[in-house]
Parts: C-alpha cells; sequence; structure tokens
C-alpha cells in the first residue's frame, strides 16, 4: 500500500472532459462529496470551433467550454485533481487499517502520483481508456477498434455503483450529446443512492409551496431578489469569462505533431 491513508468520497468522476465534469455538476448539486480526478486530455481540445453545443448560437471555443465546466462543477461543490487514474479497485480487495469503514465505501481510486481515494460511486468517463478497471470482475469491454465500457442506457455497468458516461458508454461522438448523457448518468446515481432526490431544479417562489407540496428534495425555489442577485452575478461572470480569447492554443491530433 502505498500513499497516505486514504480520503473518502461519495463519488469519484474518473475523466474530466464534458461527459465527466457535467456527472460532477449533478452529484455536487445535490451535497454528494465528488471529486473528479483528470489530467487534462480532453479530446474536445482538438476542435476548432464549437458549433453545435446548445446555448451558443455562434459557437464557442472548445477550450473555454471546458473551462466554463470545471468552474460550473467547483461552484457546486466538487473538487477537482490534476491526476491519471491508474487503478479503481475494489474496497474488499484493499484493505486500509486507517480507513473509516463506515464510509461505505466500494471502491478505492489511486492515481499514478500514489493518491489513494475510497469512493462508494465511480462514474468513469475517459473515452476510449479502461485499463484502470482492470481490477473490477464484471465489467465487460466492448472493443471495436477502440475500447468502450459495456453499459445501459443510463451508464449502469453491471458492477454495483460503477457508472459509465459519455463516449465511454458507447455514446455518439458529440459533445452535447456526452455532456447529457453525463448528466443523465448523474441523475441515475442520484435515484440510486441514498439521498432522496427528485430533480435538479431552481423554481420561482411559491411554485410548490402555494400548492401545498412542499419543496421536493433536489428542487430549490427562490424568490424574484434572489433570481436578480444571482442573474447580476452570473452577468458579470460572464462578461469577464468571454472578454479576450482563449489563451490556450487548439490542440492537434498526436500523429500531426511534430
Ligand atoms: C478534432 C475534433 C473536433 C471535434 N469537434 C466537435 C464538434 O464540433 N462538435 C461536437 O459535438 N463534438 C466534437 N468533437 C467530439 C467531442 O470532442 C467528443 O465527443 C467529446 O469530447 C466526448 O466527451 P467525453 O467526456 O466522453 O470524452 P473527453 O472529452 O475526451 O473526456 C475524457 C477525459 O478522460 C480523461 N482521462 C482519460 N484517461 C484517464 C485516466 N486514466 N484518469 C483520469 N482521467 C482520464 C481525459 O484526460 C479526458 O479529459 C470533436 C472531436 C475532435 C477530435
Amino acid at each position: 500500500m502505498t500513499g497516505e491513508p486514504t480520503a473518502s468520497r461519495d463519488v469519484v468522476v474518473v475523466g474530466g472532459g464534458v461527459a465527466g465534469l457535467s456527472a460532477a455538476v449533478y452529484t455536487a448539486r445535490q451535497g454528494l462529496d465528488t471529486l473528479v480526478v483528470d489530467p487534462g486530455g480532453s479530446i474536445l481540445r482538438r476542435n476548432a470551433r464549437l458549433e453545435n453545443f446548445p446555448g451558443f448560437p455562434l459557437g464557442v471555443d472548445a477550450r473555454r467550454l471546458l473551462d466554463l465546466l470545471g468552474e460550473q462543477a467547483e461552484t457546486a461543490g466538487a473538487d477537482r485533481l490534476d491526476a491519471r487514474v491508474a487503478r479503481v479497485s475494489p474496497v474488499d480487495g484493499d484493505p486500509d487499517p486507517a480507513a473509516d469503514a463506515a464510509d461505505g465505501a466500494r471502491f478505492v481510486v489511486a492515481t499514478d502520483d500514489g493518491d489513494r481515494t475510497r469512493a462508494r460511486h465511480v462514474v468513469a468517463a475517459t473515452k476510449n481508456e479502461v485499463g484502470y478497471l482492470a481490477d473490477l470482475d464484471g465489467v465487460a469491454i466492448v472493443d471495436r477498434g477502440k475500447e468502450y465500457v459495456d453499459a445501459d442506457e443510463r451508464g449502469r455497468t453491471g458492477v454495483a455503483g460503477l457508472y459509465a458516461a459519455g463516449r465511454l458508454a458507447r455514446k455518439p461522438h458529440q459533445a452535447a450529446v456526452c455532456a447529457g448523457h453525463g448528466a443523465e448518468v448523474a441523475v441515475t446515481l442520484l435515484e440510486e443512492s441514498d439521498e432522496p432526490f427528485y430533480h435538479d431544479w431552481v423554481a420561482p417562489e411559491g411554485y410548490f409551496t402555494d400548492r401545498d407540496r412542499d419543496v421536493p428534495p433536489g428542487c430549490e425555489e427562490i424568490d424574484a431578489d434572489e433570481r436578480r442577485e444571482r442573474e447580476a452575478a452570473a452577468l458579470d461572470a460572464t462578461r469577464e469569462r468571454f472578454a479576450e480569447p482563449h489563451p490556450d492554443p487548439q490542440e492537434t491530433h498526436p500523429s500531426l505533431e511534430d
């Protein structure tokens, strides 16, 4: 066993491209302690101009979108670790005397750097990288020239607590589809966890309560002042984020690099 005694999380998301970051937004917003592990290799960084992502009628710099999604996951409460996951192992095969056995962890997630995190849930969102799942019995890998994880529509893999999201789950090679699937997988995880959950909605004040309903778990009612305050903060932030072109260069296919 290497490294420090293992930290424990509700959710570890392996892969912080559009699928993984979208999943993290949803799990973190519901209060699940969420960690996203990613070394910064989203294939979307190779895009020249993203013109089909909903909400950007004139397109958006793909690197900007990844930054914004990362910021959104952090704003929701997720932590991010710049690292590559080397192994996800069953917790039973990896007893840690210093760990809290009552944390409900099913997995230990280990990075190349020796960081170890126990996790109740793992969302795998690594496009075509599957090697780190080799220790988990019951993960079916599909080889179609590239490797994918066999998962049902909601991202369930057959291993309790392990989900696959985005391209890794053989979703179409489109950013919006993979982001949407990340969100769907997170909602599935929330529905299957112990946390009470209805929908992640922000509704106007009275939407539920004026009809003698409690605000359902996962939902929030906000009044007009709160709505205006949030809108003002969002406008300021958006102006700042889009004030200048993104500084990062468009990446290219490794085979075209010098
Ligand atoms: C040149 C090009 C242009 C494109 N243009 C468009 C476009 O215009 N419109 C569109 O809709 N789609 C476009 N795409 C497709 C789009 O980029 C993908 O469909 C989308 O990024 C898939 O999302 P994902 O989250 O599943 O994978 P990714 O975004 O690739 O994210 C996977 C993440 O997993 C991480 N990872 C891998 N292994 C590990 C590990 N062991 N540990 C931790 N992290 C790991 C990587 O660092 C990466 O960040 C384009 C793709 C390319 C190549």
